[in-house]
């Protein structure tokens, strides 16, 4: 950290060296007053981007009309964006043009919170002009101006200040949480993949209960460009205090579908309309899925046989072959979580989720083999054994065998398998 405080000081210096006013600004500024860890520290100067380039040996042309150009030390990139002025915003985000200025005070004032608008030289000395560190020390999140402006020219600021207050734990200032709740609606402007990089950094940040409980009081995820199917309450929020507990982001996500009660056959959609990668939305579907298809399949036991353990075995590793053991491996975790939240709907639900929750492990783990692939036989074994032309009834044979060995104590070994096999495959045949 200090080596990469050292190269943006030697940036900042050369810059000035050459007659130009040159700062650190923005996040690192700001996590720096705040005592956090640094992730990289961006550069604002007088220097027009070719005179940025003429100055450093190796840059990259990052975004030269934003007025951006990445110097490179060593391995480590400084961004350094010239001052500027930006006007005429357009469709509630990003400006039509932006205006090179000299002036540092103009650069910070087109920046969205007080404490993202401060900006240091090269010893160390703070540049505050809008009190960015007495809000810092008071924790609030305040717009830096008028707050209804600031919210019109840019939409997406609204969902930064709920991330910035979720992540830093901080309370929005009145006037500016005001201008929020009554601007929400233009969030509708916004590119549902900015959205989805919003809330992902706080779902799977360090406070997500905190940004998620600013989403539903402020009503922001009711006013996206495209609608989600995600009932996120107020209620269902205060479920899901323990977030935080779960580290992986899928077990989050599945969290967070259901502690808000969605409809599992809408929660791929949601995660797609939120432009998550197709596999991240198929797998935090398939684990809530799961747990419908685990409920489901309680219900029609009968209610005195629901919490025995040795009756949910089976519908557990059913489960598993269907949705992998690594899907329920997840759906544990989340369950440990809901049991101690207490905040089931229905008493018999929560008790047999305990169940999963206490057994699951050592069920799939007495799962001989946990898909296809674990079995100790192949497809071509199995042509070969029974003598028929390969055809779809080859992969339904080892899912027959498989759901054996899990459910039946079949042995998983070539020959109880083959033998099987014979018989199945008539079974089968019979059938069709
Ligand atoms: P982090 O990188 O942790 O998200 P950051 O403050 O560095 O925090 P960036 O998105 O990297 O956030 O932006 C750098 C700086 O640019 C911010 O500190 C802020 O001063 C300014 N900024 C970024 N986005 C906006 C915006 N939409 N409106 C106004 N100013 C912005
Ligand atoms: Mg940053």
């Amino acid at each position: 950290q200090t080596e990469l405080i050292k190269g943006a000081q030697q940036v900042v210096r050369t810059l000035q060296q050459s007659g130009f006013a040159a700062y650190m600004v923005g996040g690192y500024v700001r996590d720096t007053v705040l005592g956090k860890p640094i992730k990289d520290i961006d550069i604002a100067t007088s220097a027009l981007p070719e005179q940025v380039q003429a100055l450093f040996t190796r840059t990259v042309p990052t975004g030269l009309q934003h007025g951006t150009v990445t110097v490179m030390l060593g391995k480590t990139p400084y961004e350094v964006t010239t001052f500027r002025k930006e006007s005429d915003y357009v469709q509630y985000r990003r400006p039509a043009e932006v205006e090179f200025v000299d002036d540092l005070l103009e650069d910070l004032k087109r920046r969205d919170f007080t404490m993202n608008a401060m900006a240091m030289d090269a010893d160390g000395r703070l540049v505050d002009p809008f009190g960015g560190q007495t809000d810092i020390a008071q924790r609030t999140l305040r717009c830096v101006g008028l707050p209804h402006e600031r919210f019109r020219e840019d939409a997406l600021r609204m969902l930064r200040c709920v991330r910035f207050a979720a992540e830093y734990e901080l309370h929005i200032d009145a006037a500016t949480w005001q201008a929020l709740l009554e601007l929400a609606p233009l969030l509708r402007h916004i590119a549902m993949e900015r959205v989805r990089a919003e809330l992902e950094r706080m779902v799977e940040g360090g406070h997500p209960n905190r940004g998620l409980q600013l989403l539903a009081d402020s009503g922001i995820v009711t006013q996206l460009k495209m609608p989600l199917h995600l009932p996120l309450s107020k209620q269902a929020v205060a479920r899901m205090k323990e977030l935080t507990r779960l580290d992986a982001d899928l077990c989050r996500w599945t969290y967070v579908f259901m502690a808000a009660g969605s409809d599992h056959s809408l929660v791929r959609e949601d995660m797609l309309t939120l432009t998550f990668p197709k596999q991240k939305a198929e797998q935090v579907a398939k684990r809530v899925e799961a747990d419908r298809y685990l409920l489901d399949g309680l219900a029609v036991l009968p209610a005195a046989d629901r919490e025995r353990a040795a009756l949910l075995a089976p519908l557990w590793k059913k489960a598993a072959l269907r949705y992998t053991g690594e899907a329920l491996r997840d759906l544990i975790r989340v369950y440990e979580l809901d049991a101690e939240a207490g905040a089931q709907p229905e008493p018999y639900t929560a008790a047999c989720r305990r169940v999963f929750a206490s057994y699951g492990e050592a069920w799939l783990s007495e799962m001989p083999a946990a898909d296809v692939n674990g079995l100790r036989i192949t497809g071509t074994e199995l042509v070969a054994h029974i003598g028929q032309r390969p055809g779809p009834w080859v992969g339904k044979l080892l899912q027959r065998l498989l759901e054996q060995t899990a459910l039946e104590s079949l042995p998983n070994e070539k020959q109880p398998l083959l033998a099987a096999a014979s018989s199945l495959y008539e079974e089968m045949m019979n059938n069709s």
